[in-house]
């Protein structure tokens, strides 16, 4: 085709060309944008061989991004599920389980109920921070259980015969008194009625690499990992 015969043919063909801009805009208009997630993973405030050595880099780094991101999934497929997460604080929503449709409870229950464990314990460690409570948390430690040592044996004692997964927490409870709990699977104190100030994971997956079996020694090494500034923090914010 020549120059010349090309230019023809497009004059001869001028129907189709103009024709063709209005099929060109509807193709370009933006399909409706998908509503953006609920729920997403937190970045961790820490590199993932920063508790190193209580916690290896490779656990970290599994844990957070394999694990907790199955959690952040598995919500955002039940918030396809049930509006409500949408639109109800995560919060509440823990606290009221029962307010979840009963097809998609636990969903909620796991996922929902994962990511906000998952959430509150990366905060609570750091690889600097205070290493010990602050003083109106240890005071009301001393009061509850007589010292913060004792405290420690019995969040170990709860986490090593928690039977199978789940978690370990020191909460203040609904009458506003400090109560060590155990949950199983992904259940939160939430539910309890409890505000956690703070709890750790005693699920193999947070462990298994480094200590195999030994649930006892992750938790001993555990605590050199926790972060008293936001325990004091989450225990302030629970009286308040
Ligand atoms: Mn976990």
């Amino acid at each position: 085709m020549t120059r010349r015969s090309f230019l023809t043919g497009l004059a001869a063909g001028s129907a189709l060309v103009i024709a063709r801009p209005a099929l060109v805009l509807a193709q370009s208009a933006p399909p409706p944008a998908p509503p953006p997630p609920v729920f997403t993973l937190p970045k961790l405030p820490y590199a993932y061989e920063a508790l190193e050595p209580a916690i290896d880099a490779q656990t970290m780094r599994i844990h957070h991004s394999l694990h907790h991101q199955a959690y952040v999934n598995g919500a955002n497929a039940a918030a396809g599920q049930w509006e409500g997460l949408r639109t109800t604080p995560i919060e509440t929503v823990l606290a009221d389980l029962e307010a979840a449709p009963e097809t998609v409870r636990t969903a909620v229950r796991n996922n929902v109920g994962g990511h906000w464990n998952h959430s509150f314990f990366w905060e609570l460690m750091t690889p600097g921070g205070a290493q010990q409570p602050g003083a109106d948390l240890r005071s009301a430690i001393e009061g509850a259980f007589g010292s913060v040592l004792e405290l420690v044996q019995k969040v170990n004692q709860a986490g090593a015969t928690r039977f199978g997964s789940g978690w370990a927490w020191l909460v203040v409870d609904k009458d506003k008194k400090l109560a060590i709990v155990s949950t199983a699977n992904q259940d939160t104190p939430l539910e309890l009625g409890a505000k956690a100030v703070l709890g750790v994971d005693v699920w193999e997956h947070a462990y298994y690499l480094k200590y195999q079996n030994r649930r006892p020694e992750y938790l001993a090494a555990w605590w050199r990992t926790v972060n008293w500034d936001k325990a004091n923090e989450n225990f302030k914010k629970a009286m308040g």
